[in-house]
């Protein structure tokens, strides 16, 4: 009955990380099928000008719909790829595919942003992989961007560098997710080879009421500039916050105020809506 009673004798038992530990195995396997016949689903989310208000970008979030479990969320599925070692088949499916959407839409002037772990920058072989998927979809190394969560970077820093710098070689932008979260440091901040910061949901969200967010807020994007690289907010969902962060110098927005991530029909619809809007009423896009 009680595992613990052969050889971790000196492990108390657990029941509950014992259950999460089993359900994690049988999840992984799923997750390793989901991915091998294409299960997996993307949604979309606008990443929108703050001065002219176009929409510039999109950012590419993975989906799973499990089949029996219903929505498994990112954090999980990915933190599981990482785990058992298929982060970089899961982060170049999305990437292959977000890549095919983008041509599909027929927008010359749109990019997009793919969600890269940390891990990836660990392999020599990222760069070549990332040219091949550009060169079988025939996009434009500018229209992508790459976005790289800031706390895993640090531990070889070096080797993360290098394979940064050979990605952005390619014509591919690089952005730093979630800036000011985790082990945020100024000082690898102007070794690092991006063009874009993106000020993390948890500034943003409470600009309204925390003069300290706003102080950090406003200091993140003078930086950025100092430092020449373009700042996008992300999590913004009220349009007070919007003013705040347009009138300090925000070069771009994105949060549930514009658009919740979408699928790529929603978001055919949702830029076509848009468009029309835009004739009727320049203004009225800011809010629509
Ligand atoms: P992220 O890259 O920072 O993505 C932004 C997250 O904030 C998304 O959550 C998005 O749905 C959510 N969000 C956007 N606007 C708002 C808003 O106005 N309010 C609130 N409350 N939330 C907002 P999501 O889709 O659950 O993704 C979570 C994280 O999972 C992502 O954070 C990213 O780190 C990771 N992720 C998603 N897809 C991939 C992928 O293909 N590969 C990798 N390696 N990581 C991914
Ligand atoms: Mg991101
Ligand atoms: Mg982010
Ligand atoms: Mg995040």
């Amino acid at each position: 009955q009680c595992k613990a009673s052969g050889r971790n004798r000196s492990l108390r038992f657990d029941p509950r990380q014992e259950m999460r530990a089993a359900e994690d195995l049988s999840l992984e396997q799923d997750l390793r099928r989901a991915l091998n016949e294409d299960q997996l689903g993307i949604h979309y989310q606008p990443i929108i000008d703050c001065h002219s208000g176009e929409v510039v970008s999109l950012e590419a979030l993975a989906r799973w719909q499990h089949p029996r479990l219903g929505a498994i969320s990112p954090e999980r599925f990915v933190q599981l790829a990482e785990q058992y070692g298929f982060i970089a088949e899961l982060d170049s499916w999305v990437t292959r595919r977000a890549c095919q959407d983008l041509q599909r839409l027929g927008r010359p002037r749109l990019r997009v942003a793919v969600n890269c772990s940390a891990l990836n920058l660990g392999n020599p072989r990222l760069p070549d992989a990332i040219a091949d998927i550009l060169a079988d979809t025939a996009l434009a190394a500018e229209r992508l961007t790459v976005e790289i969560t800031e706390n895993a970077l640090m531990n070889n820093l070096s080797a993360a560098v290098a394979v940064l710098e050979s990605i952005r070689a390619l014509g591919v932008k690089l952005s730093i997710d979630d800036f000011g979260t985790g082990y945020s440091s100024l000082a690898y901040l102007s070794r690092l080879p991006v063009d874009t910061l993106k000020v993390d949901r948890s500034f943003v969200r409470d600009l309204d009421s925390q003069a300290n967010d706003r102080a950090i807020a406003a200091a993140i994007i003078a930086m950025a500039h100092k430092l020449d690289l373009k700042v996008i907010a992300e999590g913004v969902e009220q349009p007070t916050q919007q003013t705040f962060l347009t009138g300090n110098g925000c070069d771009m927005i994105q949060g549930y105020l514009f658009s919740r991530p979408l699928p790529l029909d929603g978001l055919t619809d949702w830029l076509a809506q848009r468009a029309a809007l835009n004739v009727l009423d320049p203004q009225a896009t800011a809010t629509a």
